[in-house]
């Protein structure tokens, strides 16, 4: 094994034992979790490591880089997610290549994502990305839509051809009511899911937790974790 890949191994089996860990603790089964590595500002040669060592989720929050990396990789047995916020003249390259785009966060958004899938026949998974440091009607510092705005936000995607409604990501908050409170925003995010599930029951993915508080996130019930940092090593500043 090269060195880089022996680094990546050693770092990925640690992420494991942590996930593993923290169902054991919250009595989950680990099948219920899934990783998603996050790759932004690492090369396309890590991204084929990864898969190599199993990793089939990937995730990137910039389209000008994801874009080549994911052309590079395209042989691969990967899904691409995009997490970053999102602007509607970028959505027709991310439409491209990402398999679900987890920033959703606005109405605009939503049209300019069914056009794209539609004219490039794909069906894109979407989840709202939701701000829980916003208050009821405004939008996020770092982008996601306010609560309040969630339910008229669903039922835009799960009606917009070319998308399929797939559930909700957070980021924790570093302000507001949440700062600090990892879990308790995690819990908060669980009972809006159980709220949008009840119009949009296969809308089951909750996405939640990176390398700092994924067991936050698993113990609140999160799906799926997004891990950049724990897995890969500490970013250069950009990104
Ligand atoms: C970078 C990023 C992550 C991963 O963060 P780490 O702290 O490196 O694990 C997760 N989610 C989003 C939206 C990100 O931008």
């Amino acid at each position: 094994m090269t060195d880089r890949k022996t680094e990546l191994a050693a770092n990925l089996a640690k992420v494991e034992q942590r996930i593993a860990a923290a169902c054991a603790a919250a009595g989950r089964e680990r099948e219920e979790v899934t990783l998603i590595v996050v790759t932004k500002t690492y090369p396309a040669s890590d991204v084929r490591i990864l898969s190599e060592l199993g990793v089939r989720h990937v995730a990137e929050n910039r389209d000008q880089d994801a874009a080549p990396k994911a052309v590079a990789c395209a042989d691969l047995p990967l899904k691409w997610h995009f997490v970053g916020q999102l602007q509607t003249n970028k959505v027709r390259s991310v439409v491209g290549y990402a398999d679900v785009v987890q920033s959703v966060d606005r109405a605009r958004l939503v049209t300019a994502l069914s056009n794209e899938a539609v004219r490039a026949e794909r069906e894109v998974g979407c989840l709202l990305q939701v701000a829980l440091d916003a208050g009821e009607s405004e939008r996020g510092e770092r982008g996601g839509v306010a609560p309040g705005g969630i339910e008229e936000l669903a039922d835009l995607v799960a009606r917009a051809p070319g998308l399929r409604l797939d559930g909700l990501m957070t980021v924790a908050p570093l302000t507001g009511e949440y700062a600090g409170r990892e879990q308790a925003a995690f819990e908060r995010l669980m009972d809006l899911s159980t709220d949008l599930r009840r119009a949009h029951p296969a809308a089951t993915m909750v996405s939640a937790g990176m390398s700092a508080d994924l067991e936050q996130a698993v113990a609140a019930g999160a799906t799926h974790v997004r891990v950049g940092t724990a897995v890969l090593g500490v970013r250069p500043r950009l990104g």
